[in-house]
């Protein structure tokens, strides 16, 4: 971990049990320190009804939270993760409507809060059909520079493409990518709540969102 001065951005938080770690001392040293300190709030149904009461605690201490909700593998294909326990996902409740109402009301520092609580709201607990074979809004490369159908799912046809063939010297992308997206779609995808996807389509409809993406202490500072 690089001293505090040092940093000028970084992500530093990785919760799962996010109202333990959001109560931990350490927290304060950070909040206002660090720019653009991000924490990553991840929801599960354990700690679901905690989301209010840690997301606030973050803002107070100046951190912003990137609220998302766990998602589980569905089949072997989704390499991204090992965690099948479909108890852990999390439904729709009037509770947690109630909590998501509120942390947009109060303005709480909470990533694209207004425009994507809605959305993830529909997609609960894992429902999302993020079209990507339809118009290839968001591109996801492997560590081997291998495209990867999304990063649920690495694909079996998408893969064959690496990222250097994918994208010419203007920055135009081979089309020619589109069949292999239809065919692992098809064949593996069974659905998920990746909220990147829904934020790629969003901003492919409106240019004028990327401003609202930039995290609070970017917004400051623009
Ligand atoms: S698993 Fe991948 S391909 Fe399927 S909806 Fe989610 S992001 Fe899209």
């Amino acid at each position: 971990m690089p001293e505090i001065g040092q940093i000028k951005e970084y992500t530093l938080f990785q919760f799962f049990f996010c109202r333990v770690a959001a109560s931990s001392n350490k927290l304060p040293q950070y909040g206002g320190v660090i720019n653009d300190l991000v924490a990553e709030v991840t929801i599960d149904s354990r700690n679901v009804e905690h989301i209010y009461e840690t997301v606030k605690k973050l803002s107070d201490l100046k951190i912003n939270s990137s609220v998302n909700f766990i998602d589980i593998a569905k089949s072997p294909y989704y390499d991204f993760s090992n965690v099948t326990d479909k108890s852990l996902l999390v439904h729709r409740s009037t509770e947690l409507k109630n909590q998501l109402d509120r942390i947009v009301q109060d303005g709480l520092d909470v990533h694209m809060a207004k425009t994507l609580f809605p959305l993830i709201w529909k997609i609960l607990p894992s429902n999302l059909d993020c079209g990507i074979e339809n118009d290839i809004h968001n591109l996801c490369i492997d560590s081997d520079d291998a495209v990867r159908l999304c990063l649920r799912i690495r694909g079996v046809g998408t893969p064959s493409m690496k990222v250097d063939d994918l994208i010419d010297s203007n920055g135009n992308l081979d089309l020619g990518i589109k069949k292999f997206y239809e065919a692992d779609k098809k064949a593996y995808c069974m659905g998920c709540n990746h909220t990147c996807m829904i934020m790629s389509k969003l901003l492919v409809e409106d240019e004028n969102l990327i401003g609202e993406q930039h995290h609070s202490d970017k917004r400051r500072n623009e």
